[in-house]
This record gives structure tokens, sequence and C-alpha cells, in this order.
């Protein structure tokens, strides 16, 4: 049995503006492993497959790895304990909204409406000469690199590769949020990619309250974390409402 401590309970129940940020850990239980810690697919790829630069020079390399790497997994994923948590937190009128790094859709498959995807997705690809987006679904993979059925322009996933901006609708979002939040929950998240990994200290900064929740202690534990609630966030959360 997982036992919370009170005045977190008592933060939760009084909070006027709770955001959730999370990370790949969440999605762990899910069946998708995190960049990071045992498991992590640091440990199996070379992280330059996510390097914009080596996606334009090696588009059709990339994409075999990519798909083998996220999409083949995130496809068969599905939310677990701790995404349905909030999706219950949303419903209740107990979360105003999530900030994710991840990918994997996962918090929309459990049923949350707000979700502000940090990172982009993996549902729709999109063509690096015209703009136009299409769900995944929509494009054959049957010679690669995929090409825009539109102007033949080179198709590439919608999230956010190491060189490349981050949306700007999500930017302003997620700051906005860190500015009004009163209480952050911070879960499953090493807090090493910048720039997400710098969201929590601009709500930390405003005043909020900072409940982590997450296997191992990250980079926030020791700095900004008001509580460290250590252990799976499949437990932890359910536990949490
Ligand atoms: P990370 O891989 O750097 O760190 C994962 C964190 O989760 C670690 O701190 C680890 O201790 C913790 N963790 C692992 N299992 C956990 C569990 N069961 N419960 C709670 N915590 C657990 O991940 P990150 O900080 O999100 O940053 C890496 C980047 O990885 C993000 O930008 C994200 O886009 C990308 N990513 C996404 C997915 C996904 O969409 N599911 C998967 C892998 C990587």
């Amino acid at each position: 049995m997982i036992s919370i401590p009170e005045e977190v309970l008592n933060l939760l129940q009084h909070s006027r503006f709770p955001v959730a940020f999370t990370g790949a850990g969440i999605s762990v239980e899910s069946g998708i492993p995190p960049f990071r810690g045992p498991g992590g697919i640091w440990n199996k790829y070379d992280p330059e497959i996510l390097d914009i630069s080596y996606f334009l020079k090696y588009p059709e390399e990339s994409w075999k790895q990519i798909r083998k790497m996220f999409y083949e997994v995130i496809e068969k994923a599905r939310p677990n304990p701790a995404h349905y948590a909030l999706a219950e937190m949303e419903n209740q009128g107990r979360l105003k909204g999530i900030i994710t790094q991840n990918i994997d859709n996962l918090h929309q498959k459990a049923g949350n409406k707000k979700v502000v995807e940090y990172h982009g997705n993996t549902r729709d690809v999109v063509c690096l000469e015209c703009g136009k987006k299409y769900p995944l679904l929509q494009i054959s993979f049957e010679q690669l690199p995929p090409r825009c059925p539109q102007c033949g322009g080179l198709l590439k996933p919608d999230f956010v590769f190491f060189g490349e901006p981050i949306p700007a609708d999500a930017a302003l979002q997620a700051e906005e949020w860190m500015k009004n939040t009163d209480l952050l929950l911070v879960i499953g998240t090493s807090g090493v990619v910048v720039p997400a990994s710098l969201l929590p200290y601009t709500a930390k900064q405003y005043g909020a309250k900072i409940v982590e929740v997450n296997l191992y202690p990250s980079e926030y534990t020791n700095r900004i974390s008001d509580y460290f609630l250590q252990g799976k966030a499949s437990e932890i959360l359910p536990a949490l409402i």
C-alpha cells in the first residue's frame, strides 16, 4: 500500500490550477522504453538518429530506425494506471492540463483532453517541402523514405528532432500554464532534455509547489521538488486520487 504524505493530498485538494508535466517514465509500464536508465533506448540506438541533420542527410536509414525504435512499440502500447489516473483527475476538474514531452498519444488514449504535446507526436507526418500534414496511417512505407502524395517532398515524423525548435503554440501554452500553476506534478522525467526541462523551474519561480513522481532522483529532486514521491508512476498516481 503506497502512502502519500498528508501535505501532498492537501495541496491537491486545495490547488487552484494544478498541472502535470510528464516524461518517458510514465509510459515505461505501457511497454515504451525511456531514453535513459535501465532498458533505455540509448543503450541500443545512437542518439544521432534523432538529430535533424542526420535525418536530412540519411532519411531512408533514419526512417528505418525510427520505425523500429518508436512506431512499432508505440503502436502496441496502451495507457497504464498512471495515464488513467491523470484522465480521472481532469474529469473531476482536479487537473487543468498536461504538458507532455512524450510523443506516444497515451494521455489522449486514456481520456485527457487538455494535452500540450511539447515535442509533437507520432500520429502525423509532415512534408518538409509544402508543410502539409498527414495522419501516419495514410502514408505508404513501401518505399523509404516516404514522399508527400501532393508535392513529392520528403516526409518527416511530426515530432521534434534534436536541433529543431519547439512548436510555437505548444511552447506558448506551456509557458502560460507554468506561470499560472500553483501545483506542478512532475512525473517520470529525468529533467535533462532542454528546453523542456526548464519548464518546472519557471513554475517554481512563479510560486508553484512541485510534487515529483519518479523511480529515481532526477535533476529536480534536490533542487526544486517540494515533495519527492519515489516509485512507479502507475502505483503512485492512482494512490493520489
Ligand atoms: P528520460 O528517458 O530522460 O527519463 C525517464 C525518467 O523516467 C527517468 O528519470 C526514470 O527514472 C523515470 N522512470 C522510469 N520508469 C518510471 C516509472 N515506472 N515511473 C516513474 N518514473 C519512471 O525521459 P524524459 O525526461 O522524458 O526525456 C527524454 C525525451 O524522451 C523526451 O523528450 C521524450 O520526447 C522522449 N521519449 C518519449 C517517449 C514516449 O513518448 N513514451 C519514449 C522515449 C523517449
